[in-house]
């Protein structure tokens, strides 16, 4: 017998409103969500979403896999296992860190639930309500929406097309400082920025690493993309020069496939030890089921070759996108050429304002991410995240000329009008965006 499950309404008040803790007022749904969900029907093109592209995994080989891990390791696949994960995976995870120059030891692992439960449970053994995360402008919104939660404070760093500026780091620390306030750590995204799709340059991760040294100050490297370059060789992480004052997280998400939950943080030995006590009291242990089919299908399947598969399709999918931009984008519009990873960050023509053109692009079918979800203090309005790694290179081409389209009716607007959109836009206090997998 069926039966119709009537949808609930969106509209009921929250009777609990008054009883949330402090630290859930920062975490507010998106307004521009109600849009995604528009964006996601077939014929819009989404330049917006974040999701890899696992579309040319072997899923025979996968499901051949999982399917020999339950028969011959089935109890300990579906048993709880150590808080800290499993200790062959964690084997494996060094082997794939060695690829970025780390030297690290398994003892120093800790697995988690994707890179994203990593800097939650970083910020969660670091961090006080009113401490300081200095992050990049513009910086990855699920990062944010941890700081936020933990009731830290953002401030943000300078970027330009080589990564983090040293300069603006120390004034951000100076900064602070003055303030009298306690900076916790750096987060930074030093490869194939999301959302910025810039790589640190060599120079400048030598100098982010002195200055943070002199300052004493804690950096956590996300890495997701890390091994998704378009050139031949894997940048080098800040934690191959660095093992005492960096915390380092990897995924599986780009590299394998997002589903299983499954990435990393490989800390100093004190803090490594901090982080399993609080995996433990977060969920006992991270899953053992997708640890194991990772692990398996690291070690029977040319997984750097599909690695290698993976990063021809991206890297065809920029090429089609930066080709669009210079062909089709109005003059004023700036965008920069990322060398990996998922994304361009293109800034509009002086006046344009990203999140108020968003409806006009929705309703032309294509859609982005608006600049603002990745500032903490309102910044980014002027700017846009354009993601490649989804749609077709035909699909890219015309997404971009339907966002040259909307671009151009509102430069014409703004000669007829006058419009003005200035930075700063909203106010330092306004939620942050939570992620979604739109914006991830
Ligand atoms: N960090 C960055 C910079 C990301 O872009 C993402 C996902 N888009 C994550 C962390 C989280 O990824 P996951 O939890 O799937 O490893």
């Amino acid at each position: 017998m069926t039966r119709e499950v009537q949808p609930r309404s969106a509209t009921r008040l929250d009777s609990y409103v008054d009883r949330y803790a402090a630290r859930t007022k920062g975490m507010t749904a998106s307004e521009i969500r109600a849009l995604f969900a528009v964006a996601s029907r077939p014929e819009v093109v989404s330049l917006a979403g974040g999701m890899p592209n696992i579309s040319g995994l072997p899923l025979d080989v996968v499901g051949g896999a999982i399917y020999d891990l339950v028969r011959t390791n089935g109890p300990a696949a579906m048993q709880y296992g150590s808080g800290q994960g499993d200790p062959t995976l964690r084997d494996q995870i060094c082997d794939v860190m060695r690829l970025e120059g780390i030297d690290a030891h398994p003892d120093d692992v800790v697995v988690t639930v994707g890179s994203q439960q990593a800097v939650d449970l970083v910020t969660r053994i670091f961090c006080d309500p009113g401490d300081v995360v200095i992050c990049e402008a513009p910086s990855y919104v699920g990062a944010l929406g941890v700081f936020r939660a933990y009731q830290a404070d953002v401030v943000h760093a300078e970027m330009d097309e080589h990564g983090l500026v040293p300069d603006a780091l120390r004034q951000a620390i100076a900064a602070v400082r003055a303030s009298g306030r306690r900076i916790k750590f750096l987060y930074t995204i030093p490869n194939y920025h999301n959302p910025a799709g810039v790589s640190m340059a060599p120079q400048r991760r030598a100098e982010v690493l002195e200055i943070c040294r002199e300052a004493d100050i804690l950096i956590l490297e996300d890495n997701p993309y890390g091994l998704l370059g378009f050139d031949d060789e894997p940048h080098r992480a800040l934690r191959a020069d660095e093992a005492e004052g960096v915390i380092y997280l990897g995924s599986f998400s780009k590299t394998f496939a997002p589903g299983f939950r499954v990435g990393w943080a490989l800390a100093p030995h004190a803090v490594r030890e901090k982080l399993v006590l609080a995996q433990e009291s977060a969920t006992l242990c991270p899953p053992s089921f997708s640890q194991m089919a990772v692990s398996s299908y690291l070690a029977n399947h040319d997984w750097q070759g599909q690695v290698k598969q993976f990063r021809e399709m991206y890297r065809e999918r920029r090429d089609a996108m930066i080709s669009a931009l210079e062909d089709l984008m109005p003059a004023g519009a700036r965008w920069n050429v990322p060398d990996g990873g998922f994304y361009v960050w293109l800034t509009l023509p002086h006046g344009l304002d990203a999140k108020a053109m968003l409806p006009r692009a929705v309703t032309a079918r294509v859609a982005y991410v608006p600049g603002t979800a990745f500032f903490a203090d309102g910044f980014g309005a002027q700017s846009m995240r354009l993601s490649y790694c989804y749609p077709t290179p035909e699909r890219i081409r015309e997404g971009v000329r339907r966002l040259v389209g909307v671009i151009e009716e509102e430069l014409e607007l703004r000669e007829t009008f006058g419009t003005i959109a200035g930075e700063p836009h909203g106010s330092v206090e306004r939620g942050y965006e939570s992620p979604n997998t739109d914006l991830s």
